[in-house]
């Protein structure tokens, strides 16, 4: 008997940002309306997605080695490869041409389209007659609006409120791979928060490569977030990324004035000196950001700041980088993210610039990065033993089922044994905290009175 498409059982694996977790979301609500069934296991696996990010060279090279993996399955079994995201609609040719067995290449705005592919590459290799699909055209207007995305079990969720981005940094693939930035009508975003609330989510982070630049009509982020944090039900709402020219002063009163709109930002520098973020195309100078950090902080002292930092960008000096790590240090931040920089195709910098600062002295920046990072976390987690913070309860803790692990508001992560409270996901809980890492806190749960 031949198969139906109920019976096929598609893998998917996901790569690089929240953005991509949330459109494998969107992409298994697509595959499931149409019968399409899912597996953890890819030994049993008809179809094998890969939904990609092209961010950096290291993404990018993570799912080549994960296509020649899927060569030698392919050779034992039929098998359908597909390879979705950044990667399908920047790389093109380039994934058709040295990587043959992949059979379905489907960009960001083009996911409703993929049953039907899957389904014609399923047929064509029954019948021997092999037909690539590929669809990967960008789109002004998609944003999924309709689509309910099949998301796991759980208390936290995403939602995406936009897509897409105009900026142009010089650096970045984004505005290439994910084409123009449009927002969603807040109605929709509005109904999926209140329907998160019924299934029993308690935090919803706002997803967006601009989030804060989110514009509906006359609806902007701050009275779409403050709308969102009034659902009643949802006790935590987050957002990433912002970009630091969207914060006007409406924004900051609206995130500081709402108890349900968490105590953090991650606020992206990429660097501090001002010839650098010129070259960056960051429209913000280092003095800009310094302003920008303390309003807010003016409105919320205890707020927790994260960021995003690039070493080694074409032509940075040691002084300039020097800039940057002083900059790190005079924020303090809770934890960065430090990359070196990786020179992406298409992108105004790979057109315009040399990418001539030494693969050496680039690791060397950002190991010396990191290490201050790390000491600044410990020294900011250091401060928090005897104190006792509200978690929200997410789930087992990673390395034991005996612990518990949950998140402060301002996104710290803590782990605690389990004791028979009767706590359960879900909860806020009270935590003790007795020891620290740069990046988790431990603790003990304190008892109801
Ligand atoms: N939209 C956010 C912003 O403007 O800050 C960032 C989104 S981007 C997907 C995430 C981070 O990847 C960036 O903040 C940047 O630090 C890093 N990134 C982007 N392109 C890069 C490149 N070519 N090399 C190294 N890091 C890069
Ligand atoms: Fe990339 Fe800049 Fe857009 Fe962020 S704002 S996604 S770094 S182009």
């Amino acid at each position: 008997m031949e198969k139906t498409s109920s019976a096929y059982k598609v893998h998917i694996e996901t790569f690089g940002c929240q953005m991509n977790e949330y459109d494998t979301e969107v992409v298994r609500s697509l595959l499931k309306a149409k019968g399409f069934v899912f597996t953890e296991d890819r030994e049993c696996a008809d179809v094998i997605l890969m939904n990609t990010c092209a961010i950096r060279e290291h993404a990018h090279n993570k799912v080549y080695g994960h296509l020649a993996d899927l060569k030698a399955l392919k050779r034992q079994r039929t098998l359908v490869v597909g390879v979705l995201g950044c990667m399908a609609q920047n790389l093109k040719e380039e994934v058709t041409v040295t990587a043959p067995i992949v059979d379905v290449l489907v960009g960001p705005d083009s996911y409703r389209q993929l049953p039907d592919l899957l389904t014609r590459a399923i047929a064509s290799q029954r019948t021997g007659d092999i037909k690539k699909g590929i669809a990967v055209d960008l789109s002004e207007y998609e944003t999924y609006q309709d689509i309910m995305p099949e998301r796991a079990a759980g208390v936290t969720a995403w939602i995406a409120i936009m897509r897409g981005c105009d900026n142009f940094c010089t650096f970045c693939v984004v505005p290439y791979t994910r084409g123009r930035e449009r927002s969603r009508d807040p109605q929709g975003i509005i109904r999926e928060a209140e329907h998160l609330a019924e299934q029993g989510y308690k935090q919803i982070t706002l997803l967006g490569q601009n989030v804060n630049s989110y514009r509906f009509e006359d609806w902007d982020f701050a009275r779409l977030i403050t709308t969102v944090a009034n659902v009643p039900g949802i006790k935590r709402v987050r957002f990433t990324s912002p970009h630091p020219k969207d914060f006007p002063p409406a924004l900051l009163d609206a995130m500081a004035g709402h108890p349900h709109v968490c105590k953090h930002i991650h606020l992206p520098l990429q660097a501090g000196n001002d010839r650098v973020l010129k070259l960056m195309g960051r429209t913000y100078s280092r003095k800009g950001y310094f302003d920008l950090v303390e309003g807010i902080r003016r409105r919320s002292a205890d707020i927790a700041l994260t960021t995003d930092i690039i070493c080694g960008f074409c032509t940075e000096t040691e002084e300039e980088f020097l800039d940057t790590y002083r900059a790190v240090r005079e924020v303090g931040y809770h934890a960065a993210f430090i990359f070196k920089y990786s020179e992406r195709k298409n992108t105004i910098a790979a057109r315009k610039y040399q990418d001539d600062v030494l693969e050496r002295i680039k690791s060397d920046r950002v190991t010396r990065l990191v290490d201050l990072q790390k000491a600044i976390s410990l020294q900011k987690n250091r401060c928090m033993i005897g104190q006792t913070v509200q978690v929200l309860v997410e789930g087992d803790a990673k390395r034991s089922s005996d612990q518990w692990m949950g998140r402060t508001d301002n996104n710290i992560t803590v782990v605690w044994e389990k004791r028979a409270t009767g706590t359960r996901p879900g909860d806020f809980t009270p935590v003790k905290i007795s020891h620290v890492s740069a990046t988790t806190l431990l603790g003990d749960e304190v008892p109801a009175p």
